[in-house]
């Protein structure tokens, strides 16, 4: 079935010129960005005044960012707002609040009103590097939606499709199999209204006229709806669900074990008006969610923990996925660069291809962390008992077993030297590990391989069996 599916994949993209930007997500060690900035050691502790209750705020052993990230620039209207947000609710917000604002503010968040991606932007995603991506998706859809019995009608989900590139792969790439194309409804799950521009360029929608606002992909003939949440995409219909970097732009909740126990790192403004991290003096709210993560822990995870990591709205998120796998039937699945264990310590932020400081100029760098892959499995077994979790498996795994190999040769077949070059680089920085060991080019442009960094899993209904290439 894989063979057949790849000796039929279209290939009409045209092969990007030039070696791609080459800086992912997870170019680096998960903790690279707090140990690439030492962390001295402080015996501070400050006191904040809450309507009511005095709170004593640790700053022990907490990140003093270096000078150089802290000089004095002008406040942006985000930075105004954070500032007003923790001097009205009266002390530190979480660093979930602060992440979340940074990220999907309305009018300053990071994703909201510009291109991110690509050589001008702030990093490079997976469909970016080559269209094969999209294509083993595409792939990934069409033996699913065999396995559930070829449905007519099929609700094609994207969780922070970016530029929209991996979907118009796909639909690019599944294009002969006119069955599959004409049984889709696509729904972009997406917040940044300036995303969602370039989302309905690149998929070359068209206003179909015959039906008031309905917007069509020309690639496919496919309807296309665009949706703030995936509560909003209707439901009641057989499902596939790809998420790919979205859960790693969700908001993570960070935790220290203290002398007091468990407290939650905080985002707080100094007397020097810059905003540093405090520890939480008592349980925040999010503590549950800890406990409960923790509870999934291994016995020699759980006695070796000082930092953690959790991501309740990610753990939210799959429950409702898995909900609407386990009663409408389909699939997901969750690419991202994370970990199969639970995470210590790895927000990151990066601008222009770069790690930066987390607190500096928010809204200006992406930030990210890397996804607890355990925790998605025990949400969603947790939230369904009719759907099976399967992975994760490294990208390279995912990839070659679906037959990438094979697919590149295809192409290969019909390019110039310099698509044949660009496409060897593609393939090797979706599948390889480390720096790439062809390398001429200037140093700091060496490829990073994404094939054991980044992570495969799949949530089906159970009635679809295993999905590939799981099996
Ligand atoms: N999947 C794309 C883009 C990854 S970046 C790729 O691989 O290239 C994360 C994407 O998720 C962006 O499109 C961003 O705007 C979107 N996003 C981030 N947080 C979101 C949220 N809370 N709700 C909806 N979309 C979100």
């Amino acid at each position: 079935m894989l063979r057949k599916l790849l000796t039929q994949t279209s290939s009409r993209r045209l092969l990007s010129s030039g070696i791609p930007p080459l800086f992912s997500k997870s170019s680096l060690s998960p903790f690279s960005s707090l140990s690439s900035s030492p962390e001295p050691p402080s015996s501070e502790s400050t006191t904040v005044e809450h309507p009511g209750t005095t709170i004593s705020v640790d700053r022990s052993s907490l990140y003093t960012p270096p000078d150089h990230s802290h000089e004095s620039t002008p406040e942006t209207e985000l930075v105004k707002h954070l500032k007003s947000i923790i001097k009205f609710r009266g002390g530190p917000i979480s660093v979930a609040e602060y992440m979340e604002e940074v990220l999907t503010n309305p009018k300053a968040g990071f994703y909201m009103n510009r291109d991110v991606f690509g050589a001008q932007g702030d990093f490079i995603t997976s469909p970016e590097v080559s269209q094969m991506f999209g294509e083993m998706i595409g792939v990934w859809t069409v033996c699913l939606w065999e396995q559930m019995g070829r449905p007519e009608r099929v609700n094609l989900v994207e969780l922070g499709p970016g530029r929209g590139t991996l979907m118009a792969d796909l639909l690019r790439g599944t294009s002969k199999f006119r069955n599959f194309t004409e049984s889709l409804h696509i729904h972009l799950v997406e917040c940044s209204p300036a995303l969602q521009k370039l989302q309905h360029q690149n998929l070359k929608c068209t206003d179909d006229i015959s039906s008031e606002k309905k917007v069509i992909s020309s690639l496919a003939g496919t309807p296309v709806h665009w949706h703030a949440t995936l509560e909003e995409v209707p439901s009641g219909v057989p499902t596939l669900i790809i998420a790919h970097e979205f859960y790693d732009a969700l908001p993570v909740h960070q935790f220290q074990k203290s002398s007091r126990g468990w407290c939650e790192k905080m985002v707080d403004v100094g007397e020097d008006s810059k905003f540093r991290f405090v520890l939480s003096p008592q349980p925040t709210p999010a503590a549950l969610y800890l406990m409960k993560r923790c509870a999934w822990a291994t016995p020699e995870e759980r006695e070796k923990l000082e930092h953690v990591e959790i991501s309740p709205k990610s753990m939210d998120l799959t429950q409702e996925m898995a909900k609407r796998i386990g009663s409408d039937g389909g699939g997901a699945l969750i690419i991202d660069y994370g970990m199969n264990a639970i995470i210590s310590d790895s927000l990151q932020a990066i601008r222009k291809h770069k790690f930066v400081n987390i607190l500096d100029d928010p809204g200006s760098a992406d930030l990210s962390a890397y996804v607890d892959f355990p925790s998605i499995k025990h949400s969603a077994e947790e939230a369904s008992e009719n759907v099976s979790v399967h992975g994760p498996m490294t990208q390279s795994q995912f990839l070659g077993s679906l037959g990438i190999n094979f697919r590149v040769d295809a192409l290969l077949q019909n390019c110039n030297d310099e698509q044949a070059e660009s496409l060897r680089a593609g393939y090797w920085q979706l599948v390889g590990d480390g720096e790439a060991p062809f390398w001429e080019g200037p140093d700091e442009q060496t490829p990073i391989g994404m094939g054991t960094r980044y992570l495969a899993m799949a949530i089906v209904n159970k009635n679809q069996g295993i999905p590939a290439p799981f099996q």
